[in-house]
């Protein structure tokens, strides 16, 4: 495979404004590996501008598959043509949060990335220490495309833990919450009611295996209860990055609930909450970010077996040179997942 000396990578400056420029294809090092881009996704947090602006100019893009085309000559394990799915943080499996399970919580895992430059290039090298256990095989029946929702899924693993037979809440119907409601299903929710502000993200609530769909700002207390037997929610998943989810998810769980976030309120915004009313009612809440190599590697699982479908999410295939419209897309709602691929020829 003849690698050229020049890429184009889609340049991110804000969500208006996301340009195809030209990079050197970076050299890899001993330890390096370099992966042709097949597919590349906009994960939310890539649109979530106000923590993105202050890195930028800079390529986005962490949720990525493709071919690797070329590997250090201390790296062991892989072949060249190999379809790969690829992660940008990995934990370090040395340090005190390691060693007592939370890689997630990991320095390494928390700082690190990577990829150079980012997914939404033609190529990307990985280094450190994502080409030893960052990397996963596609088996042949997964597609790049459905490849690259490893690490959303797998950070939903990673975060989500219900009984069966749960009453969950999803706060936010994008594609966060709308894995958390097919992994939710899977893991034998009883009811699943979801919300958003948008009717086209609650049909697709619906469609992939919501209950019972509401408007954010009707689903109150006496909602909840009217749909779910007299109790509230025993699991509530915030996955809407706003204050308003995260105040309304402490209004709509049970006695012995839980609360997930999954998603976080900008910076410095505080949040109203009263810890005595939560005094006597069990309440445990979680917070989550990331995936491990483990929960992404089940997450891939989850997707090869079929068991969740991941497909019928995409809304967006565009090319590289589409990557603007696909930032726009993205972050006014209009679609669910939308996956670049930059190595595809512009279908205009
Ligand atoms: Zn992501
Ligand atoms: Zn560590």
């Amino acid at each position: 495979m003849r690698v050229p000396e020049a890429m184009k990578v889609g340049m991110y400056y804000n969500n208006r404004d996301v340009r195809v420029e030209y990079m050197p294809v970076p050299k890899i090092d001993n330890r390096d590996l370099l992966i042709k881009v097949k597919a590349c996704a906009i994960c939310g947090t890539d649109i979530m501008e106000w923590y993105r602006i202050k890195k930028a100019p800079m390529v986005q893009g962490h949720e990525l598959t493709g071919d690797i085309v070329e590997i250090g000559k201390d790296v062991k394990g892989y072949n060249i043509g190999d379809r790969v799915f690829a992660t940008h943080h990995v934990p370090c499996d040395e340090c005190y949060d390691c060693k007592r399970g939370n890689g997630t919580l990991c320095e390494e895992f928390q700082k690190g990335n990577n990829f150079d430059p980012g997914g939404f290039s033609e190529y990307v090298r990985v280094t450190g220490r994502s080409v030893e256990t960052g990397i996963l095989k596609l088996p042949d029946n997964v597609d790049y495309e459905e490849g690259t929702f490893v690490e959303p899924l797998g950070s939903v693993i990673e975060g989500v833990t219900l009984q069966a037979g749960d009453t969950v809440l999803v706060l936010g119907s994008g594609i966060a919450g709308l894995l958390n409601i097919k992994f939710a299903r899977e893991r034998g929710a009883g009811k699943v009611i979801a919300t958003d502000l948008s009717d086209s993200r609650l049909e697709a609530a619906r469609r992939f295996g919501a209950d019972y769909i509401t408007r954010a700002k009707d689903c109150g207390p006496e909602f909840i209860r009217e749909v779910n037997d007299g109790r509230l929610a025993d699991v509530v998943i915030v996955s809407a990055a706003s204050k308003a989810a995260t105040e309304q998810a402490l209004q709509s769980f049970d006695k012995g609930g839980r609360v997930i976030h999954f998603a976080t309120p900008r910076e410095g915004e505080k949040t109203g909450r009263d810890d005595y009313a939560n005094w006597r009612t069990g309440l445990i809440e979680t917070r989550t970010y990331g995936a491990t190599p483990e929960s992404c590697r089940e997450a891939l699982e989850l997707i090869r077996s079929g068991t969740v479908r991941v497909d019928d999410m995409i809304t967006h295939r565009l090319s590289l040179e589409e990557i603007g419209e696909g930032f726009r897309v993205a972050s006014s709602g209009e679609g669910l997942k939308v996956i670049i691929e930059p190595n595809r020829e512009n279908a205009n």
